[in-house]
Parts: structure tokens; sequence; C-alpha cells
């Protein structure tokens, strides 16, 4: 993809989060874009962040780990954030904990604790968001709406985690409209949460296909890949 091209689906894409947000009554700013950037080389992300992002999301630690590391030394001066949106191991907590700003799919008690044991090692509060497995979702990861309150509960209690919000992968629909029922369970389960006690600002919902109606529900982190980078070529076979 050329560069005019990677700068104009950027700002076609800022231009749909503030139309979506105005449509909601919100403001564009409370929304973060999360530039997705599985499968996509260091060279592209560079020219992402001259274009001005500044977040990016990986979802597999392995991938991840050397264009982090690269980004690290050829783009001392940008401040950028690496968040993990994909599903974690346990037993790749550790470097998970070394390299990303937020995790975005603790999906377990045990994920969290494995989490948290590593960040006490290296004196890291690791924000992290919980995924959330919704009504009628047959996605493989994460924690239960019916155990939700009691897992907030427990991983709060956690002392080097620190719990931002909510995230969920919902199916996907030819029409996105069909996935807000979706979103907005999601954020009616932050509301619920809220009104126990615990805060939880950030609902990470919404991808290239549907990130208007999850907005419009209250998303603050859009995941956008394809529309910003263009369809994913994967060499081999793997999951998405
Ligand atoms: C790949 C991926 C995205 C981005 O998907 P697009 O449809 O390319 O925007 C968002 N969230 C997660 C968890 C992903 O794995």
């Amino acid at each position: 993809m050329t560069d005019t091209q990677l700068i104009e689906n950027i700002s076609r894409i800022y231009r749909r989060i503030s139309e979506a947000a105005v449509r909601a009554g919100r403001k564009a700013e409370d929304i973060k874009l999360i530039a997705v950037t599985k499968t996509v080389g260091l060279q592209q992300i560079q020219e992402a962040v001259g274009a001005g992002l500044r977040i990016f999301g990986e979802s597999k630690v392995q991938e991840a780990r050397e264009k982090i590391q690269d980004s690290r030394c050829k783009m001392q001066d940008a401040v950028i954030q690496w968040h993990l949106i994909g599903h974690l191991q346990k037993n790749k907590a550790k470097t998970a904990v070394e390299l990303f700003d937020i995790i975005h799919s603790v999906d377990s008690l045990d994920l969290a604790e494995a989490i948290g044991r590593h960040a006490e090692k290296i004196g890291k509060i690791q924000k992290i968001l919980l995924q959330v497995k919704l009504s009628d979702e047959i996605s493989k990861y994460g924690i239960l709406n019916d155990n939700l309150s009691e897992s907030i509960k427990e991983i709060s209690e956690m002392e080097n985690l620190s719990i931002k919000g909510l995230m969920a992968i919902p199916p996907f629909f030819e029409n996105p409209e069909n996935a807000r029922p979706y979103f907005s369970e999601l954020r009616t389960l932050r509301d619920t949460a809220e009104t126990m006690g615990f805060n939880l600002p950030e609902l990470s919902m919404g991808m290239t296909d549907d990130f208007e109606v999850a907005i419009e529900e209250g998303a603050t982190m859009v995941r956008i890949g394809t529309a910003i980078f263009g369809k994913r070529k994967y060499c081999h076979k793997e999951a998405q």
C-alpha cells in the first residue's frame, strides 16, 4: 500500500469515528483508535506513526515481540503504545507483561493471576481489560457474563493489576446492525459493575466492519486493522 493510500485510509477512519461520535452525542476525542497491525510489517507501522497513529494492537505475543523491540530502536522519538488484543496463553504472560501497555484479552482468573505475578516481579502495574463472552456467543474465549462481577471483584484485589474496562468480540455479521445488541450488552455489564463500585471507563469493542455501531453503543477503544492497512495477507494458514 502506498503512503498516500494509508494516509487516506486513516483520515477516512477518523472522519467516520467522529461522525459516529456526533450521532451518539459523544466527543470524538473520547474514542481511541487502536490500529491493528497483525501481519503488518514494521515499515508500514512506521508510516502509520508518521501519519499520526500512536496506539497499535497485536494479537500474538510472538509476532509482536520483534516488532515492538525493533520499533523501540527505530522510533525512539514517538511515544507509542502497544496493546495485546488476541488470546494470551498463561505461559506467555511474562513476555506479554514486558511488552504491552494494555492487555485487552484477560479471559480467566488463572491468566489474571499469572499476569499479576509477572507484573509484580518487574514492579509494574499492568493495565488490563477483561474479555467477556456475551450471551449466545460461540467464541472460545472470555469470562462468562454470569460470572463477571465475581471475577471483577477477585481480579481487582490482585495487587499489580489495574482493570480499566471490558472487551468483547461479537460474531461477524454482514449487517453491522446485528452486532448492536452485543455492544449494548457489554456496556450494560460495565454499567452494572460500576453501580457496584468498580471504575471501568474503557469499552474495547468494534472492528472494521462494525466500529460505528460500537461507538454509538459506547465504545472508547475501537480495534481497526483492515480499513487502515488493507486486507491481511497470511503466508501460511493461521487463525484470525
Ligand atoms: C484482527 C482483529 C481486529 C481487527 O480486525 P479488522 O476487521 O481487520 O479491523 C480487532 N480485534 C481483534 C481481537 C482482532 O483479532
